[in-house]
This record gives C-alpha cells, structure tokens and sequence, in this order.
C-alpha cells in the first residue's frame, strides 16, 4: 500500500569514542528502530562499531534493525595502533589522543554526510560542526547529551560564575550558586580538569554551546521527573527544545545482552559466568562494584578494596578493569584472598553485563562511580547505591543520588583503606 511505499525517515545516530556515549546512542538508535518509518543508522568507526554489534543483532532479531555506516578513525594522524579507538582502549595518559580524534574526524564525518544525505542528524555535543553542515544539507541537527541535565546545570553556572575561583584551598567547600532544590556544596578538587583552570578549554566549551544553541534542538538521556527543575533550568538558559528521552537503557527490558562489551569470547564468557553465579544467590545478598568503562585503581587501592570487601562478609560480584582496556594485572591480590573469598565473591575481569546484573535479584547494593549511566541504570534497578566517584562529572552525578534524592550513600573521601570500606558496607548491608 502507500504506506509500504512512503520513504522511511533516514536519522543518523553519531557518538563520540567513549562507551559512555556509543551504548546510550546505540539504545536510542534501537528506539527509533521500533517506530516505523523510521530507518536508524549508526555512524561511526570500525572499532566502536565492534563494541555495539550484540546490541544491534540483538534488535535485528526483534525486527527492529539499525543500520551501520563506518568511517576511519585517524589512527595514523593520533599515533595509535590500528584498533585503538575507544577512550577505554587507551592508557589514561594518551586520552588526549582520542579528544584530538574528535576534531580529526571532522572531514570524514562531513564527507560520510554529503555523500548519504540523511534526514536528519542526532551527534554527539562534541561534533559541534555537524550543525553547520546539517545547516547546509537543509536538515536538522539535534544535540545529543549521554550526561544528565543536573550536571550540566552546575557547570554552566559554574563556567559563569567561577565562584570555585575564590575558594580558599582546594577542599573547601562552596555553594552552589543559582541552583533550584537543595543546597549543593562541592571542592574544588571535584570539578572537572577543564573547569579547574581558569582559561583552559572555554573556548571550545563556547563552540559546544553556539553549536548547541543553533542545532534543532537537544536529547538529554536523563527523565523529567528525575530532575524537573533543572530541567527546566536548562531549558531556559541552553537550549531552544529540549527533550528528555531517558533512560534509553530501557530499550532493552530485560537487559539480557548487556550492552556495550562487543563479540569479543571473553566478553561472551562473563556474561554467561556472571548470571550463572548470581543464579546461585540468594535475592539481595550480593553487593555489585563496579566503576564504568574506562576508570580503574592502583593495585595499592585495588588491595584495600579487596581486603574490605572481604572484612564486610559480604557477597560480592566485583568487575576489575586495568589501565590498558582488557589486560587486567592479579599482583594486587592480597596473599591468600583469592582461595578465602573463593564462593562469595566473584572477580570479574574486563567487561560485565552491567545491565542484566543490576536487573537480577540476587543483587542488593550497587557500589558505583557515578558514571552518568550506571546511575540511571543504577536508579532503575531500584537498588540502593554506595557512591564512589573519580573524575569528570561524576561528582555532580553522586550529588544528585546522595544529596537530591538520597537513595545512596558515600564510600568516597579520597584513598579509602579497608576498614573504612568494611565499616560503610556494613551499615549499608543493614
Ligand atoms: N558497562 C558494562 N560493563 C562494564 C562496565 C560498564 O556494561 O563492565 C556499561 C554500563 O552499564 C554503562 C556504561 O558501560 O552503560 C558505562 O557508562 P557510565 O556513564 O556509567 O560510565 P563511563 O564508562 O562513561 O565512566
């Protein structure tokens, strides 16, 4: 019928090189998948796109497929081996190197653009000049946030203000200015690199916004009710339409695959191991840890987690990633602990199905980093959680669930030793 015959709608979906950003994208390419007329396409590189294809087949087989459009990472350009593409496959001191392929993949994208001529574009706030070129082709760009609006709202008031600017040391804490609901203190020590020093990085921070406030609008993985007034906050002050489309993580109800960890056999086998040994668990008696995709400990940090993990009795299904991606060191294991938690705890190396292990019940507290999506996964799972954030702004996020919504509680204060651990566990447990 005319229906059948009525061109599908062509959106490209394009995410930066974090896993933080291609799984939200990928779960909302999948949403789209499920409307008809509506013809899906991830754009992105060869590596990245090895990380989502689980996902992709996944929706496939549900009779929702998402197309796939690569172009090259500038490894040559960034001096990265072949392969190397994701900010998690990077050691911390070449990130840069990954930022710098933002901006060199300016001309692919541009080019993969012209030559496809999409509907419309949903790109990622890094991708600033896609709106230019969406500007160009006579189509909509739309920003895309994996972060929520809450922090969002303290850095811009933040980068205006720089209140932060006038502390006395660097852990003092200050207030907030401009904010709706409770009164929010942070350090200075917690702010993001970029917002530390004064000069560094505003400029490009000015491009993101002008190229923000003249796309078509913004898609925030974040939910009214989760944070209405600053949603509405944001609303006003950075965006001309904004919608609030989280948490995307939801495409997948039963988060059976869990997203993100590729075709990879070592991926494939944790998952199986995971839910296996959670199987045998009793509802809520497992304590999960787990620190996002890119961030990871010194072995000295990695040991007194272990013994406190171990003092708190317990059980726990902890995923423990190295500097480098998947290569993950054991020197840090205290003598005798492996045999000692053998059966209560689960060391999990590498990638985890975050998703599917938050969804079981056997799990009854999650220890987190405050990554923007463990915390909506984190929040959707109903489970209480212990907040640890590292960097970035992970500790707005830890805010927003300690302090707004006080359904978690801190672990954090800098190099935690073991009986400090134990003692906030416990109390949780209880
Ligand atoms: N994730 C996962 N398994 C892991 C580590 C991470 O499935 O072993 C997923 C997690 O469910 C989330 C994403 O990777 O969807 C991490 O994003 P987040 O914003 O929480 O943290 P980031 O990795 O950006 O620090």
């Amino acid at each position: 019928g005319e229906e059948e015959r009525a061109p599908k709608l062509r959106v490209f979906f394009m995410p930066f090189f974090a896993s933080g950003h291609i799984i939200p994208m990928t779960d909302l390419a999948c949403i789209f998948a499920k409307r008809p007329g509506v013809e899906p396409t991830m754009v992105t590189t060869p590596a990245n796109a090895a990380l989502i294809l689980p996902t992709l087949d996944r929706s496939a087989s549900f009779g929702h497929p998402v197309q796939l459009l690569l172009y090259s990472f500038p490894s040559a350009a960034t001096n990265l081996p072949s392969g190397i593409e994701n900010l998690a496959s990077v050691s911390s001191d070449e990130s840069w190197k990954i930022y710098k392929a933002v901006d060199l993949s300016r001309d692919a994208q541009d080019r993969i653009i012209r030559e496809h001529t999409p509907d419309a574009i949903i790109s990622d706030i890094p991708f600033w000049w896609t709106t230019a070129i969406a500007k160009d082709l006579g189509i909509p760009r739309i920003t895309f946030h994996a972060v929520g609006v809450f922090p969002q709202c303290i850095m811009n008031n933040l980068v205006k203000n720089r209140v932060h600017d006038h502390v006395r040391t660097d852990s003092h804490p200050f207030t907030i200015p401009d904010l709706p609901g409770p009164s929010i203190k942070m350090m200075k020590s917690e702010l993001p690199e970029f917002l530390k020093h004064r000069d560094h990085l505003t400029s490009a921070w000015d491009d993101l916004k002008k190229s923000q406030l003249e796309s078509y609008g913004v898609v925030v993985n974040t939910f009214y009710e989760l944070e209405h007034e600053y949603c509405d906050l944001f609303r006003e002050v950075d965006c001309r339409r904004a919608w609030f489309v989280g948490p995307v993580a939801l495409c997948d109800e039963q988060g059976k695959v869990g997203r993100g960890g590729g075709q990879s056999e070592a991926a494939r086998e944790n998952r199986e191991r995971c839910i296996r040994w959670l199987g045998g668990k009793e509802a809520g008696s497992v304590l999960f840890v787990c620190f996002g995709s890119w961030c990871y400990f010194e072995d000295e940090q990695l040991r007194e987690m272990a013994l406190g993990l171990e003092a708190s009795g317990m059980e726990f299904l902890w995923v423990v990633r190295g500097d480098h991606g998947e290569h993950v060191k054991t020197e840090w294991m205290p003598e005798g602990w492996e045999e000692r938690v053998q059966g209560k705890g689960l060391v999990v190396k590498g990638w985890a199905p975050q998703a599917a292990i938050l969804a079981h019940e056997a799990v009854g507290v999650f220890m987190t980093h405050c990554g923007w999506n463990s915390l909506l996964e984190g929040l959707g799972s109903g489970k209480p959680m212990l907040t640890w954030p590292l960097v970035f702004e992970q500790f707005m996020n830890e805010r927003l669930v300690v302090e707004v919504h006080k359904v978690g509680v801190r672990v954090w204060d800098g190099f935690i030793s073991s009986s400090e651990k134990e003692k906030v566990v416990v109390q949780e447990a209880d």
